[in-house]
Parts: structure tokens; sequence; C-alpha cells
């Protein structure tokens, strides 16, 4: 009967396990077999250490086994968006880590808007992401979104600089920034804690949004809690960079030599590095990830349907006006969208980004002030305008 073949499963399924905590496993497996991708942006004035550190970060340890021969070419100065990627993989896992060097600014006679060109390159791959999630195959996208951008704040300053101010203000609605205090070993450590405290406080002061670590769970252990309560009063993380491998006590460690010592880039006591690239890779990759599509890319994309439907309101309009209602008007190109259905969508969008009590700081306004050309003649670029200024 059926009662008994019911106790039969149940007893084969072992009681109270029906076989979903295999779940995480299934997940992961997934995960695993596909391999991880992040896509990591420098920004900063030029001389600054980007190049060096980015190196120091990830690209020399795949080379950790052969002489670093290319290395000094590599750290040539940086003149135009250049985009690296690199495949690692560590214990099976693979990681397709992209890293986007962006021009130093500061050298040139006038810096305004600088800015720019890397503004640009984030709205790029938002479009471009956008574009291929609308198309017909989205099943392989290759997403470029830029995950995290690590900003660069000169040592010899006296904490931020305008351009610093000007720069960060631009990108924070479009990208993590989390920023770091290069070239630490120019410093003391009372005036690093000095300088961190001021960066902190200017941040903070001119309504920069970067990067929030998320907050740690209640149920958190104590260590874990100190740990993250750490890592939030490191930013911006002091950093050193270093190309070469010298001898100290004994040992080979990436270092910088100077006649009265070595600083060792990895040694905690020395700089941050070690736990800026913990953060990158260990604990906070996949948040970067998360934020990433849920806040900067979401604020895109609601721009861009909102442009799409004004524009289609707009031609209606002229439509009624000139009494050719009832003709073809040009809709956008977003498949299987109709513009009420759009309507709707960029309503639900604006009630749902109103009232997300979460992640706050990246959900303010984006001003696009200037894009590239779309190729695409239906597709318009996204408008300056503000998703919240509708019904608020
Ligand atoms: P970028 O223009 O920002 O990419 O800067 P580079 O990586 O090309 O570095 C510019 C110069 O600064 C080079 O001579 C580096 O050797 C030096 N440099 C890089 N990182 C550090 C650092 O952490 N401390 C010090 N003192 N010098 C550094």
């Amino acid at each position: 009967s059926l009662c008994q073949r019911m106790l039969l499963m149940y007893m084969l399924l072992d009681k109270e396990y029906v076989g979903f905590a295999t779940l995480p496993n299934q997940v992961h497996r997934k995960s695993v077999k596909k391999g991880f991708d992040f896509t990591l942006m420098v920004a900063g004035e030029s001389g600054l250490g980007k190049s060096t550190l980015v190196n120091s970060l990830f690209l020399t340890d795949l080379y950790k086994d052969r002489k670093l021969l290319n290395a000094e070419e590599r750290i040539t100065q940086t003149v135009e968006i250049t985009k690296h990627t690199v495949d690692i993989e560590e214990k099976g896992v693979k990681l397709k880590l992209t890293i986007v060097d962006t021009p130093g600014f500061g050298d040139a006679v006038n810096n305004t808007e600088c800015w720019k060109s890397v503004a640009d390159y984030i709205d790029q791959q938002f479009e471009q992401y956008f574009r291929d999630e609308s198309g017909l195959n989205r099943k392989n996208i290759q997403d470029n979104r830029v995950h995290c951008c690590l900003y660069f704040i000169s040592p010899f300053g006296h904490g931020l600089r305008p351009l610093d101010v000007e720069f960060m203000k631009a990108l924070h609605e479009k990208v993590n920034i989390v920023p770091v205090l290069a070239k630490a070993d120019t410093l003391t450590p009372a005036e690093v804690k000095e300088k961190k405290i001021k960066i902190r406080e200017e941040i903070e002061q001119f309504g920069i949004k970067i990067y929030q670590f998320p907050d740690c769970d209640s149920d958190e252990d104590e260590d874990f809690k100190q740990q993250d309560q750490e890592l939030k009063d490191s930013i911006p993380f002091a950093v050193i960079g270093s190309n070469i491998v010298v001898e100290a006590k004994g040992k080979r460690v990436r270092g910088r030599l100077y006649p009265w010592g070595i600083v060792e880039v990895e040694n905690p006591a020395h700089c941050d590095f070690v736990k800026l690239r913990n953060m990158l890779v260990r604990s906070h990759m996949q948040d970067l990830k998360d934020v990433t599509r849920e806040t900067h890319y979401e604020n895109y994309r609601a721009h861009c349907i909102q442009s799409m439907t004004r524009m289609v309101v707009k031609e209606r309009n002229r439509n009624k006006l000139t009494r050719e209602s009832g003709t073809d008007f040009p809709i956008p190109m977003v498949p299987g969208v109709t513009d009420t259905e759009t309507e709707k969508l960029i309503r639900e969008k604006d009630e749902e980004v109103r009232h997300s009590p979460s992640r706050e700081p990246h959900e303010q306004t984006q001003h696009h002030e200037q894009h590239s050309e779309p190729e695409d003649p239906h597709l318009e670029p996204p408008p300056s305008a503000d998703p919240h200024s509708k019904g608020s």
C-alpha cells in the first residue's frame, strides 16, 4: 500500500535526511567547474605605485617559480586604459582575474575631468552587459563589469587632494571604491595613523561613498567580529609594493631595500598589504561582486530602461500631435518588453530602490554626465536622469 511504500522510502532516506543538505556541495561543485572571475581596477595619480602593487598582489605570484624578467617592462607608465587577464588556479579552483589599469593622472597641465575616461569605461562595461543580457543568447555572456577600484592616495599630501575628491565622487556610484594609502614606507607608523584618520574624516565630510564592508552578523564569534572591525579601521589600507625579492633575516621576501633596513611587503607590522589581499581574495570578493551586480549595475539598468520609456512617451506624444497615432513609433531594443511593461518595471525598480534598507550608501543617484556613442541607434545612452526624482 501507499503507507508501506512511504515507510520504506523514509527508511531508505534515513529518517530526517531528505538530501537537500547537499545543496551547498552541489552549488560549490558547479561554481568550481565553471570557475570564478573578478575584475579589479586601479586608479589614482601617476607614480604612486599602482602597477607595482598590482604585480605584487597577483601577477608576480603567478611567476613565482620563474625569473621576473619583464616585470620592469610591465611597469612602464600607463598611458591608456589597459586590461590584463590572467588565469590563476589554486587547489583546483580557477580564477580569471582581470586587472584594469587606468592612466595615471596628475601629469597633464589640465586635469579637469580626468576621471571621465575611467567613468566611461565602467559605463561601457555595464552597457555591454545590458545589451548581452537583453539579447538572444544570454547563456555565455562575458562579464567585464568592474567589481572593485583601488584608489591610490598620495602619502605626500595632507589628506585628500581636490582631484581625489572629484575623482572618487565621479565614480562612487558606479563602482566599489577601496581607497589605499600609497607608498606607506615613506611614512612613520604615527604618520600613517594620523593620515588614515584624516582621510577617513574627509571621505565622510565630502560625502564620498566608498565600498562598505558588510556588517557582520551578531551571532558571529568574537574573533571574527574583531577581525571585521580591524578591517574597517584599516581604511585606507596603507600599502607598499615591490617587484624585487630581498633577503631579510635569512628569508627571501618581497620587499624594498633601504640603507637603514628592509621593508617587507607582506609583513603586517610594516603595512596593510596582506590585509588588503585577504580582503580582496579571501573574504570579500563575492560581496564586491554582489554589490556590483545588485547596486551599481542595477542603477545603471534602471537609468537605461527609464530613458527608453521617456523616448517612447515622447515619441508617442509627438505622434499624437501630428495626428499620426496608430502608426508605428520606434520601440527601443529591449526584446519582449512593451512600453507599458517597461513603465511597470521602472515603477517596481523605483519602489525597490526607495525601500531597500541595506547598502544605503550605494543606492544613491547616478549622474551620467557623459557617455560614449552607442553603436546601436536604437539603444540610447543612459540619461543624466535621476531615478529618485520620480514621485519623490
Ligand atoms: P604607477 O604610475 O602608479 O603605476 O606607479 P609605478 O608602479 O610605476 O611606480 C612608480 C615608482 O614608485 C617606481 O619607481 C616604483 O619602484 C616606486 N614604488 C612603487 N611602489 C612603491 C612603494 O610602495 N614605496 C615606494 N617607496 N616606492 C614605490
